[in-house]
């Protein structure tokens, strides 16, 4: 896999990480909306409870999203810097089709198990 895909590989991954995040801050802009409504009404409301749960669902995921929007930032600087496809543990390059399933790999297969 030479720069020039790699790039494109990481630039078409970013913007749905970005997707899913616009996604998951509007999932948490709603939640929050409803547990004010939720709270006002009861604060011993079972309904809170519920709202709790999936508050913590979307916020896990929207870090992981975050996370992974850092991860393809690192993945485009070693892009830039030509490391980008070399397992930063044993130095051979990590297989294309891993890059693909995870562009943003730092590992090869062999020593990420
Ligand atoms: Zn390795």
């Amino acid at each position: 896999m030479d720069a020039a895909q790699a790039e494109r590989m990481l630039d078409d991954r970013r913007r749905e990480v970005d997707h899913r995040l616009a996604r998951l801050r509007e999932d948490e802009a709603s939640l929050r909306h409803d547990r004010a409504d939720a709270t006002a009404d009861d604060e011993h409301d079972p309904e809170g409870s519920t709202l709790s749960g999936e508050w913590a669902q979307v916020d896990a995921l929207r870090r992981g999203a975050e996370a992974e929007r850092l991860e393809i930032q690192a993945a485009r600087e070693r892009v830039a810097s030509g490391t980008f496809g070399v397992c930063e543990n044993c130095g051979r390059p990590i297989g294309d089709a891993r890059l693909e399933a995870r562009p943003f790999a730092r590992r090869c297969i062999a020593c990420a198990l």
